[in-house]
């Protein structure tokens, strides 16, 4: 099935809010197996709406709008929709039933505009909003479908997540069945140019590969007649995939870095502990997101300055003099005494320079020490980061330290 996107709203054309709706769409429709092929955007305005109905449905079965089901005057996609599917509006006196009660019950006085909600397409399949009053429906005539979603994120994403997902589902005899691989340490085009013996020849399993914050991503799909065909068709590039690249592969589940390292050191009742200068507490801030951390996470320091790192960790005046703050040797001080004071099993320092002030042409910004000890294997890495911004470089200090503690725990 090929589909088009079709968001409304002045507000997008303006740029005063995100295409946050789109994005939603893309990724859910593509992940049941249906092409998107654009995405149009157009004001609130009925003309051009319909018009741009009209243009989506030359190369596509289904087109999906957002927005304009409301009760105000510019809301006017039901409209546009009737038009193009020849049909007209008529009043549903279910709907209109639910709304007088809703505002009994919330006790506020039903509008004339209130009551333009009750009516859809006389054809209309209806989709119930359960965060919202006005509902969404689906037209259908000559093998093409219209399904209009309210604006709102949240009762657009319910409403598609609870009613539109199965009724797309009865439409496709295929099913899809798609791995997100994350790794980290490898650039996108070395990724693909690993791949390219399969990326060249791709038909089924698809292999897509994308950037994103410092990581290249890897979406490999199979659109079968059946879900163990699409599972093994997909596993079995997997296969192929890690002898090139396994290295690299941190999860084949979509999970942020920070999750799986979290999620193994809970497992393995790894205890930790970190010590952060250039990162601020990042370290310590994004492992304690997750829930349940507190099973193993013991303490964190930000020592930035060199009394704190003193102070705290026992790293050496000299050590601070001779070597500088951003170096391997304080790093492996850092760690050291982090390990005295904590007495953690895994113990994290990081030292370095974010910028955009404060770089060398010894010591550019960009420029991190990582020292990582779990019990008694110890590891300590230069990183030069490619200097792109303060909290880029902070970010992707990040990932590293997680990258580090994941292959010390995977070696334990
Ligand atoms: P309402 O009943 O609230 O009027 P509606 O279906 O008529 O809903 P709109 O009036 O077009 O929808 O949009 C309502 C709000 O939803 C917008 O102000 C905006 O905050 C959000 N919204 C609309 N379209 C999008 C979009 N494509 N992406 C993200 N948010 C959106
Ligand atoms: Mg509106």
């Amino acid at each position: 099935m090929k589909s088009a996107i079709l968001t409304v709203g002045t507000e997008l054309l303006f740029g005063q809010i995100s295409n946050s709706n789109s994005v939603y769409l893309s990724q859910q429709l593509n992940n049941l197996g249906i092409d998107v092929l654009y995405h149009y955007t157009v004001g609130d305005n009925p003309k051009r709406l319909t018009k741009m109905i009209c243009k989506a449905f030359a190369d596509c079965d289904l087109v999906i709008t957002t927005g304009g089901l409301g009760p105000t005057q510019d809301d006017l996609t039901k409209e546009s929709a009737a038009k193009v599917f020849n049909d007209e509006l008529i009043i549903h006196q279910d709907i209109l039933n639910e709304l007088e009660s809703y505002s009994k019950r919330m006790n506020v006085t039903m509008t004339d505009n209130n009551r333009k909600q009750a009516y859809l397409p006389s054809r209309a399949f209806r989709f119930d909003n359960e965060s919202g009053t006005a509902p969404g429906f689906s037209l259908e005539e000559n093998g093409k479908t219209i399904i209009c979603l309210p604006g709102p994120p949240r009762e657009m994403t319910q409403m598609f997540e609870q009613e539109v997902k199965p009724y797309l589902l009865k439409k496709t005899d295929d099913v899809i069945y798609y791995k997100l691989i994350r790794t980290f340490g490898i650039g996108e085009s070395m990724l693909e140019t690993e791949l390219k013996q399969w990326i060249d020849v791709q038909t089924d399993p698809t292999l897509a590969t994308y950037a994103k914050e410092g990581e290249a991503y890897l979406r490999i799909a199979s659109k079968r007649s059946t879900l163990e065909e699409a599972k093994s068709a997909v596993d079995d590039m997997i296969q192929n995939i890690n002898q090139k690249i396994g290295q690299y592969i941190y999860s084949y589940d979509g999970e942020d870095l920070f999750e799986v390292v979290a999620k193994k050191l809970i497992e393995k009742n790894i205890s930790i502990s970190s010590a952060e200068s250039c990162t601020g507490g990042l370290f310590g801030k994004t492992l304690t997101d997750v829930s349940g951390i507190s099973a193993v996470y013991n303490r964190g320091f930000i020592t930035y300055s060199n009394q704190a790192k003193m102070e705290e960790l026992g790293v050496k005046a000299e050590t601070l003099e001779k070597f500088g703050a951003v170096s391997e040797e304080t790093a492996v001080e850092m760690t050291e005494g982090l390990k005295r004071v904590s007495g953690s099993r895994l113990c994290i320092s990081v030292t370095g320079i974010s910028g955009p002030e404060g770089g060398t042409e010894e010591k550019p910004v960009g420029l991190v020490y990582i020292c990582a000890s779990l019990d008694d294997k110890r590891v300590c890495k230069e990183f030069r980061i490619r200097n792109i911004s303060r909290s880029w470089n902070r970010n992707y200090t990040l990932l590293c330290m997680l990258d580090m503690v994941n292959r010390l725990i995977d070696q334990n």
